[in-house]
């Protein structure tokens, strides 16, 4: 028989909670959704006012472009809204072989497999490919998911400095893991900066090791055709695992990974995410079909994109805060303590503007900061409003 009332077993649990959220409260932590009415976009309706938006990832304006909207209408007209099973039951329709098929054709790498998620393809990776007799060595400013994937695998995680080559190969050379997993963020998420992927590989070659890339913020934007910084540093190799979001510039949701076909028939088998999930809806596939399309065909966008990070980088002269070095469409600027950040991200939104403070620990304690992120749907004026008011509360 139960002693208490379930509400009261329950009691120093909700207490433990509730204290912890009011200390985040009063660190000033605490996150807030904010609604968003109608599309994404640069322009957008947030609680009710329209503001200028500046922290969107869907760097080429594909979010509500007509293509995916009727795409994805088309697609759920004739493949219904669920699927109903996951890909090795009988989710897998169309849609996703489809959209692999298109993949595979456009990174011309010979395995493809979808994901429903990046955080999932990120999990699914690392954990089918890595055990606890393996080591994983991780660039220190990767994405959460890849430092998760890491601790689920068991594996021995090995964190190297941001991009310092010499901290890796000193512990790629004293390493004895069964097997090496070289891990990086091909633009790293608040940074915008590139990894270093071709000393990277070399070093992967020197000392057997193989390297997955997680390009989400790279896909679409970087190369000359979009296909992301494979084609930016215009390498390949066997030894590369490369994984993309399709719900950042490619405009729609999901994930997927290219490799060696031994890799993705692999992951098909024994990738957890990939197996014990439902499949996403087949218009989801069918939109990001027409983004990867859009992608491939239309490279004025991506021309745009380039010419308002170079028209942001140019009128960009501040005098206290430091604009980072980046040729990526994620464009942050260090203020330094976490409330001028957050005072800077609120008068921004008091002229209409959003801009997201970005506060440890997403980054290290003292650089606290603005990060602006572009897209191809940006135009010059919205760059010169940002700017004007930038200016304005540097002076202040
Ligand atoms: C967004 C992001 C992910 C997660 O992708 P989702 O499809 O949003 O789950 C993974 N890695 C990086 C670097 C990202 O920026």
């Amino acid at each position: 028989m139960l002693e208490s009332h379930p509400a009261e077993v329950a009691a120093p649990l909700l207490n433990a909670l509730q204290a912890e959220l009011a200390e985040r409260a009063t660190l000033g932590l605490l996150r807030q959704r904010r609604v968003l009415h109608g599309m994404q976009g640069v322009h957008v309706e947030v609680d009710g006012k329209r503001l200028l938006s500046f922290c969107s990832n869907d760097y080429l304006g594909l979010a509500a472009h007509p293509a995916l909207i009727s795409a994805m209408q088309q697609s759920a007209a004739v493949a219904g809204a669920g699927t109903g099973a996951s890909h090795l039951v009988t989710g897998h329709q169309d849609a996703h072989e489809a959209l692999e098929h298109t993949l595979q054709a456009f990174m011309r790498m010979p395995g493809i497999l979808l994901f429903t998620t990046g955080y999932m393809a990120n999990l699914g990776i690392i954990t089918a490919l890595c055990e606890r007799e393996d080591a994983i060595f991780a660039d220190k400013l990767n994405h959460a998911s890849l430092n998760d994937a890491a601790l689920l695998s068991r594996a021995e995680l090995k964190r190297y400095a941001h991009n310092d080559l010499a901290s890796l190969e000193r512990m790629l050379a004293h390493s004895t893991a069964r097997r090496k997993l070289v891990v990086a963020d091909a633009v790293f998420s608040m940074d915008g900066d590139l990894a270093p992927v071709p000393e990277l590989l070399r070093l992967c070659e020197r000392y057997d090791a193989y390297l997955m890339l997680d390009d989400a913020h790279g896909f679409g934007v970087l190369g000359k055709t979009g296909r992301g910084v494979l084609e930016h540093f215009a390498i390949d190799s066997p030894r590369i695992i490369y994984m993309a979001t399709l719900g950042k510039a490619a405009g729609a949701a999901g994930a997927f990974v290219a490799g060696p076909k031994t890799v993705t028939d692999y992951l098909m088998q024994t990738a957890r995410p990939y197996i014990y999930t439902t499949a996403s809806p087949a218009p989801v596939a069918a939109a990001a079909m027409a983004g990867v399309q859009l992608i491939q065909q239309d490279d004025a966008r991506r021309a745009h994109l380039h010419a308002m990070i170079h028209e942001f980088r140019q009128s960009c002269q501040l005098r206290r805060w430091q604009l980072m070095t980046s040729d990526t469409a994620i464009q942050p600027i260090i203020i330094g303590s976490n409330d001028d950040a957050l005072h800077i991200s609120k008068c921004l939104l008091k002229s209409g503007i959003l801009v997201p403070a970005i506060r440890p620990p997403t980054v290290p304690k003292g650089t606290a900061r603005l990060r602006v992120s572009l897209s191809a749907a940006h135009c010059s004026a919205d760059i010169q409003q940002l700017m004007a008011v930038l200016h304005r509360l540097e002076a202040v």
